[in-house]
């Protein structure tokens, strides 16, 4: 058990009420690591070290060249180690041994993307030839001290989805990641201090909500960057209301994969199985409904159980693992009662729906309700577990009508051998991200954020970067001669 510390104004502390909380492994429940509970102080004093450091310009003022020199260090850092971090990724998390790997990756990614983002520079002058004889330039200065909030499904991932692009804009920031996974933000906080970046402008606290409500509350933060539920993204909404800081929200999801009677169906099952169960169904824009026409139900479900039935439950450390233990007791027991709910609702459960024998951590196996209808709770409710509920729809359109018909708009997802009709579908799905034949696969330069309940805001991409940005604008008059001046003429009689 390593001995892990808080990370505030560049060193390495305890807390200051010396509190602690344990990591455990879900596969085994043992104690992975002790790790330090900010109190309220360890928290000001983070937030006040990111403000510091933020208004004496050692981050802000350095050049876009020097600040992309800085991310790609954290980049490569991760890189060098990223065999380490996902080791104890799924020793944190219950990650199976390709999601872990696919969070490094992607951690990396997103660090070398936004390196090179940091280089761009993002003002502009506007063309204002038929205004008068002025300038007008937009400048994008940096938001300030940022609060970044991040859940534990993808930590690594979610983390450097905030510390980069907030770095690249010039921002200082304080991260809390989830109690369930704060080992791995505590490693990632060790090697960026072994990078050049300057002391205060990256504080790492692991916390709760507690910590967390302070982050969102205290006057000395300029932006709340929040992943998390919508449960709590809308308490989080309130709090910051109160010192209207920015927020940028990224919620819950219950995206629907929508097979058309035209798709491939060996494409179309295995990739709305990888929607629903990959990472056991605790992804934000997992494929939780399923929807078909009459049509090919019957193929659907019996290629689907086929498919479950191959699916590996295992040690996550194992290669081959498909379906390794839930993050926590408590989700083990939020899925389990969402699968009794749907019993309960009259939903026809044809496959899993139980703990599997032989482990000691948080299993639940793959589990497929049919005969789901849209006011069901299994529908419309994020269970984030390994649950797919199947819907039929009359056609196309009611297929549309159908998904649309959450609070959520995260994602969705068309499978079909029919590009035009899909493309046309796609544009009616009230949603942030749509796939095509595909599911799970982003971009970084692509935008990424919910509509509707699952979000304000995008991460990723040019307008995520502008997301940790103020938007300035500043006038030039060429008119140098008072008298000359509109204002003068308005106000100030002739002589
Ligand atoms: P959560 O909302 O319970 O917690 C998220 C973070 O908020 C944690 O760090 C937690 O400690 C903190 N927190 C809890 N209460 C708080 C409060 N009152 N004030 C401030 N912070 C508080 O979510 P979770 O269980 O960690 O993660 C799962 C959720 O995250 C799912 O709903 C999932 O859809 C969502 N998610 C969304 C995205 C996205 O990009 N849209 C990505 C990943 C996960």
């Amino acid at each position: 058990m390593t001995d892990y510390k808080l990370y505030i104004n560049g060193e390495f502390r305890e807390s200051s009420d010396g509190r602690t909380f344990n990591a455990i492994n879900p596969y085994d429940r043992t104690v992975l690591a002790v790790l330090p509970l900010a109190s309220l102080n360890d928290v000001r004093d983070a937030i006040s070290s990111a403000r510091h450091a933020f208004d004496s310009g050692v981050w802000s003022n350095k050049s876009r060249e020097e600040r992309s020199v800085i991310i790609k260090q954290i980049a490569d850092k991760v890189k060098e180690n990223s065999a380490y971090l996902q080791e104890l990724l799924i020793r944190e998390s219950g990650s199976t041994f390709k999601k872990a790997k696919d969070d490094l990756y992607l951690t990396y990614r997103a660090a070398s993307t936004f390196a090179k983002y940091a280089l761009e520079n993002l003002d502009e002058k506007l063309d204002i030839s038929k205004q008068g004889v002025s300038e007008n330039i937009l400048v994008r200065e940096p938001v300030g001290v940022v609060s970044a909030i991040i859940p534990w499904n993808f930590p690594l991932q979610m983390a450097m989805w905030k510390i980069a692009p907030a770095l690249a804009a010039g921002c200082t920031i304080v991260l809390k990641p989830a109690p369930e996974t704060s080992v791995t933000a505590l490693e990632l906080a060790k090697l960026i201090d072994q990078t050049d970046l300057p002391k205060g402008v990256l504080n790492v606290i692991t916390g709760d909500a507690e910590a967390g409500e302070e982050m969102v509350t205290n006057p000395m933060v300029d932006k709340v960057s929040f992943t998390g539920s919508t449960e709590v993204g809308r308490k989080v909404m309130k709090l910051a209301s109160s010192n209207l800081k920015k927020i940028t929200l990224e919620l819950g999801g219950k995206s629907s994969s929508i097979i058309l009677d035209d798709a491939d169906l060996d494409l179309a099952v295995d990739g709305s199985a990888y929607a629903c169960y990959f990472h056991m169904g605790q992804c934000c824009v997992a494929g939780s409904r399923l929807i078909t026409t009459d049509k090919i139900h019957d193929e659907v479900i019996d290629r689907l159980k086929t498919k479950l039935s191959k699916m590996k439950i295992g040690n996550p450390m194992e290669k081959d693992t498909d379906i390794g233990p839930l993050v926590s007791e408590s989700q083990l027991k939020r899925v389990l009662n969402y699968i009794e709910l749907g019993k309960k609702e009259g939903a026809e459960l044809v496959f899993g729906g139980s703990v599997p024998e032989g482990f000691t951590g948080y299993f639940v196996e793959p589990t497929l309700f049919t005969n789901v209808t849209n006011v069901m709770r299994i529908a419309q409710e994020e269970i984030f577990g390994p649950v797919l509920s199947v819907m039929k729809a009359k056609d196309e359109n009611d297929a549309i009508r159908l998904a649309n018909a959450t609070q959520y708009g995260l994602a969705g997802g068309i499978w079909s051998r029919d590009r035009e009709k899909a493309l046309n579908l796609a544009r009616k799905l009230r949603a942030g991200t749509v796939w095509i034949n595909e599911w799970h696969l982003l971009n970084d330069r692509a935008p990424f954020g919910g509509y509707k309940q699952s979000g304000i805001g995008r991460e990723l991409g040019i307008e995520g970067l502008k997301e940790y940005t103020e938007l300035k604008h500043i006038h030039i008059d060429e008119i140098l001669d008072r008298k000359k001046k509109f204002w003068y003429n308005v106000t100030v009689p002739e002589e």
